[in-house]
């Protein structure tokens, strides 16, 4: 084949692949053309992602907050469960074999889901944990309330240690990990003192429909956690998003 033809055949390739329309199917990611800036573009159901001067869009940065001494220690009722590991492409998602609830300004929310970012999406006073917990919560009516809690670099982490070890799935098409029991709050630090905002869900489609509780104490992990964590996950947390007129509270604690 000449050199000519061989190129002209490489750059219509080329352009039929860039030319392909993004589907249903087209997922987001946290880089390029399909990365946080673009979310709102991917599919008509995510314009929330989109900046606006009234969003309650998530994470932000923990800054100038109101003590309200009417925040209680969190009402939380998690035992032992069997949990599914599973890389969804974003994330390493467990999911619950039954309930755990948190109830929450009168509201009882069901556990539907824990999942991590690395790095952390919130920011305390500009300062960015390694990693995030979410434990995700949902209410009757859909609405979530999600806990939040960072880490640094530091000591071993127990709770951690047993992802690990139960083998983290690297691929979105490695097998669900199964873990038979795995009481989530040993994953909390100290559940009496949090901060508390109206946000969104941090990914597509960006809902405004979660009240998140954010837990003052860091976690640590070690430095070999956090690379196990970091070499599947890679940057999987979303840019801080604008406060507007949001009151950030926190307990007085
Ligand atoms: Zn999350």
């Amino acid at each position: 084949m000449k050199h000519t033809t061989r190129l002209l055949i490489a750059a219509l390739a080329m352009w039929t692949v860039s030319c392909i329309p993004l589907t249903a199917q087209e997922e987001f990611t946290y880089n390029g053309d399909t990365g946080p800036g673009y979310w709102s573009d991917l599919e008509s159901d995510f314009s929330a992602c989109a900046a606006s001067p009234s969003g309650h869009q998530s994470p932000i940065d923990i800054d100038a907050v109101i003590e309200d001494s009417r925040l209680d220690t969190l009402n939380l009722l998690l035992s032992e469960m069997p949990f599914t590991l599973i890389n969804n492409g974003h994330t390493i998602m467990a999911t619950p074999k039954f309930g755990g609830t948190l109830r929450l300004d009168g509201d009882t929310y069901t556990l539907a889901q824990f999942h991590f970012h690395t790095l952390s999406e919130h920011a305390v006073e500009g300062n960015r944990g390694a990693m995030e917990l979410h434990a995700v919560f949902t209410d009757a009516n859909g609405n979530n309330a999600v806990i939040g809690m960072l880490y640094k670099i530091g000591r071993p982490n127990l709770f951690v240690q047993q992802l690990i070890a139960a083998g983290l799935p690297k691929l979105t098409t490695s097998a669900p990990v199964t873990i038979n029991r795995l009481g989530l709050g040993d994953a909390f630090t100290d559940t009496s003192r949090y901060y508390t905002y109206a946000g969104s869900l941090t990914t597509p489609p960006c809902s405004e429909n979660v009240s998140w509780v954010v837990l003052k104490q860091w976690a640590e992990l070690s430095p070999e956690q956090f690379e196990a964590f970091r070499t599947i996950l890679g940057n999987d947390f979303r840019p801080l998003q604008k406060r507007n007129q949001r009151v950030v509270r926190a307990t007085a604690r």
